[in-house]
């Protein structure tokens, strides 16, 4: 149903001088949806989602996310505030306070250096300040992670701490979550359990854009799959076509 669309995008691209990082891509994503979108290096995958989080404004076409529309002066703050959340290929932790300090601070926005102060200082939390660190908990119960709520952001497995920024982005009660490469550096049991817990944030109704090179990964997890090639789409559809799509094997596996 249109109500449903929480991305609607019409012939978005972007091009860096002569270089065209994406061209005209059409997609909508609805509530509950897993859009997986896949391609080799370079394809424009990083790009495409920097465009629906407002992080880089689109030089073709339009695009709505959330009632906002992407335009050259959509922050992306504004879009988070209407319910984006997204983690990047880079984990961005801060590795000496505990999991639990990690999403209260992406949260809530919270610096560091207050919560810091807060936690020393004011051991008799005030009222809001339980019910911040209720809801950070509930997060860190939903991705798994409730016993290490107070271990060290930086001591947790690599594939833990993929989970806690996933938890830190569901703390704002995301309607979108956009997850670029959760799995990197995953072995194949934290990858299955990453799926698992992807498809229960859509079962929840959130909907998931997720960049991943684990094409096994995406295969099991997306209700349908962006293939992107050199910022063309070269095929879109349901797992089991994109997996038998003689242009999607030839991109991946044919010599360039
Ligand atoms: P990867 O899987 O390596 O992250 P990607 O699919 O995310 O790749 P992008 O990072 O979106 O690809 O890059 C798409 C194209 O746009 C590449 O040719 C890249 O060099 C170019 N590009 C991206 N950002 C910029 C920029 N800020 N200035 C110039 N060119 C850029």
């Amino acid at each position: 149903a249109a109500g449903s669309e929480l991305v609607s995008l019409s012939r978005l691209g972007k091009s860096y001088g002569g270089v065209h990082a994406v061209q005209s891509v059409d997609l909508t994503v609805n509530a509950g949806e897993v859009l997986g979108l896949i391609g080799p290096n370079g394809a424009g995958k990083t790009t495409l989602v920097n465009m629906v989080t407002a992080l880089t404004p689109p030089t073709t076409g339009t695009g709505t996310v959330l009632g906002v529309p992407l335009s050259a002066t959509t922050k992306a703050h504004r879009l988070a505030q209407a319910g984006v959340a997204r983690t990047f290929q880079q984990i961005k932790l801060f590795n000496r306070l505990s999991a639990l300090e990690n999403v209260l601070v992406g949260g809530y926005r919270i610096t560091q250096d207050t919560l810091l102060r807060r936690l020393l200082f004011l051991p008799s939390a005030r009222r809001s300040e339980r019910e911040a660190v209720a809801m950070a908990s509930a997060q860190l119960i939903r991705v798994g992670l409730a016993d290490k709520a107070s271990n060290a952001a930086g001591d947790l497995s690599y594939g833990d701490q993929r989970r806690l920024e996933i938890a830190r982005a569901l703390a704002s009660h995301p309607s979108l979550l956009v997850l670029d490469e959760p799995a990197a550096g995953m072995n194949h049991v934290e990858a299955a359990s990453l799926s698992e817990l992807i498809r229960s944030l859509a079962a929840d109704g959130i909907a998931v854009l997720v960049i991943e090179h684990n094409v096994r990964m995406m295969l099991a997890t997306c209700d349908r799959i962006m293939v992107l090639n050199f910022g063309e789409i070269i095929a879109f559809g349901k797992p089991g076509d994109i997996a038998r799509d003689p242009r999607v094997l030839e991109a991946y596996l044919g010599s360039s």
